[in-house]
């Protein structure tokens, strides 16, 4: 046991003298290994091109192992002692997680002082790397009993540097690969769902903003599935190949955008906030055009235009809320879940606050939860515009009944008439009009008042539409006087329906006040329509003659007018 001390003792003393001063150490116990937060050191390479062993004599800053570093630390070192104090040699996995989004990763494997083995990976070809799995880069080494390895790894990135490291046995570095980014692609698969159904609303709808929402969607989820390391891990696809795809951090709020455009309809309601957006977007499109030849130079502005977008979309939001709109406060919360979350993650790239599953996940958690938001933003809507017909359908109702019998007017009737005599006429069917009145109405009123005539005529209408056919036409024309049309019946059949309600009103009673009820009559005057020949008009008139002459022959009867002879 002492023979080891002293050895790491020596170990100590020798790095101390070659430049590892205070650089944090790792001790590889004797059970499981599952180091997943330890102490490591790293040094900024803002030249770019300093060569390994002139970065060894360089001074290591203590950091995490997971760690965060902002956009001027774009070659970054970072450097780890594994100790192995134990009699036998242990083998290691040394994971980098986050590799896939960098542009080279390189490893160097220090033992006594000599390079043992160093390692290059230029992302643009790490599909056929066998350091490469699913996005993670896995170093193994052996650390012999009783001794030291330093690693030096350089990460090279294309803006931001994030980094982490891992170390792992065997068997916890096999589960490690198999089971990441699962929370990942829940997000993502979510958002496809969300894509998938307002595709189908579009097809049922025809409305624009479910095509912009569905974009918007599409655009953050290939951003979250490139950042976080899903494209990689699914596709194995790197690097240059892949880095492209950043367009959609471009493509989201130009979508976003338009969104808000068309479901507050800003160019028809609000003008002066149209422009604005209008304005934004003229810009969001000219980083977009810069973007497809430069996608590394367009980013720059990208996220000075995401600060002003926010602020500007903020605005838009708030006087919009102020002028009454009824959907923007929800726009308000989930645009707040997307700046407060985003807010985070600026702080997390910039290297400001410390990673967490939070602060590094922040811009997808902002993403999806804005995405539900707008979605039930989409349900409201559609809700909103539901109610907006109903209450139409429910005046243009109104305006063709009568309000008394729930009947239609008179207005309505002439309309429908034109209708079902243009039908008769294409179908050669017969058609008869009724005209109905109910007898001594004047002494309903007079001895019983005018309420209880109203629910005289209340009663006789209910009668009327019970004796009716669903196609049969009955309208109130005035006072306590109806007209009903009737496709398919001729003459001897308008008689027979006549009869039929002229008798069951006879037989009808209304109660009038507790005890006493009455009885009332009706006349009714037909005319069969000579189809093709005359109005609807000029039946009425010859019906209203046969009424007349059942007033005169004694009332509570049917009379049928007779065409006058060809
Ligand atoms: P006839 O048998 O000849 O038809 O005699 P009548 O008394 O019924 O005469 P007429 O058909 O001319 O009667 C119309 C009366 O109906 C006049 C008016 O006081 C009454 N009236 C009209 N509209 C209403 C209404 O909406 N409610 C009530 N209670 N009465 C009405
Ligand atoms: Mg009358
Ligand atoms: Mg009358």
């Amino acid at each position: 046991m002492d023979r080891y001390r002293t050895l790491i003792l020596l170990t100590g003393l020798w790095l101390l003298a070659f430049g590892a001063q205070g650089a944090p150490r790792v001790v590889l116990g004797d059970g499981d290994i599952e180091l997943t937060d330890f102490a490591i050191g790293y040094f900024v390479d803002q030249s770019q091109a300093l060569s390994y062993p002139q970065v060894r004599s360089q001074t290591f800053t203590e950091t995490g192992n997971r760690t965060t570093l902002g956009t001027n630390a774009r070659v970054t070192w970072y450097r780890v002692i594994l100790d192995n104090p134990g009699p036998q040699p242990r083998t290691v996995s040394v994971h980098l997680p986050h590799a896939y989004h960098v542009q080279e990763v390189a490893l160097y494997e220090e033992q006594g002082g000599r390079l043992v083995r160093d390692e290059h990976l230029a992302l643009d070809e790490a599909a056929d790397s066998p350091l490469m799995y699913r996005g993670v880069v896995v170093y193994s080494l052996t650390v012999p009993a009783g001794a030291s390895t330093t690693l030096y790894v350089r990460s090279h990135s294309y803006s931001h540097q994030w980094f982490a490291l891992e170390i792992l046995d065997q068997d916890h570095s096999r589960r490690a690969l198999m089971g990441s980014k699962h929370d990942i692609a829940l997000m993502v698969g979510m958002m496809l769902a969300l894509v998938f159904y307002n595709c189908l609303l579009y097809f049922a709808t025809s409305k624009k903003e479910n095509i912009y929402y569905s974009l918007y969607l599409i655009s953050g989820l290939v951003w979250i599935a490139l950042s976080y390391g899903l494209v990689a891990s699914l596709f194995n696809a790197y690097g240059a190949t892949v880095f492209q795809l950043n367009m959609s951090l471009i493509t989201m709020p130009i979508f976003l955008l338009l969104f808000m455009m068309s479901i507050f309809e800003t160019r028809r309601l609000y003008p002066t906030e149209h422009r604005c957006l209008q304005t934004l977007l003229v810009l969001l499109l000219a980083t977009l055009a810069y973007s497809v030849f430069d996608i590394s130079g367009a980013l720059k502005p990208a996220s000075s235009l995401a600060a002003l977008m926010m602020v500007v979309t903020f605005s838009v939001s708030i006087s919009l809320y102020r002028k009454g709109n009824p959907l923007v406060k929800f726009f308000l919360v989930g645009h707040t879940f997307f700046v407060v979350f985003n807010g985070i993650a600026v702080l997390f790239y910039k290297g400001l606050i410390a990673p967490s599953y939070w602060s590094s996940h922040g811009v997808g958690i902002g993403i999806v939860l804005e995405a539900l938001t707008l979605a039930f933003i989409i349900s409201y809507r559609i809700k909103v515009l539901e109610d907006i017909r109903a209450s139409q359908d429910e005046l243009k109702k109104q305006a063709a009944t009568d309000p008394l019998t729930r009947l239609y007017n008179r207005r309505y009737f002439h309309s429908e008439a034109d209708f079902l005599l243009e039908l008769a006429k294409s179908r050669a069917e017969p058609l008869s009009v009724l005209v109905v009145d109910i007898d001594h109405f004047k002494q309903v009123n007079d001895s019983h008042g005018h309420h209880v005539g109203d629910q005289v005529i209340v009663r006789l209408a209910q009668v009327l539409r019970q004796f009716s056919r669903s196609n049969d036409l009955v309208a109130r024309f005035g006072g306590e006087e109806f007209v009903m049309l009737l496709p398919n019946a001729d003459r001897a059949e308008a008689e027979i329906c006549s009869e039929r309600i002229r008798a069951a009103t006879e037989s009808l009673a209304v109660a009038v006040d507790a005890g006493t009820s009455l009885r009332f009559t009706i006349s009714i005057g037909i005319a069969e329509v000579a189809v093709g020949q005359e109005s609807i008009e000029s039946a009425i008139k010859r019906a209203d003659r046969a009424l007349y002459r059942a007033k005169r022959s004694g009332r509570n009867r049917v009379c049928v007018d007779l065409p006058a002879p060809a």
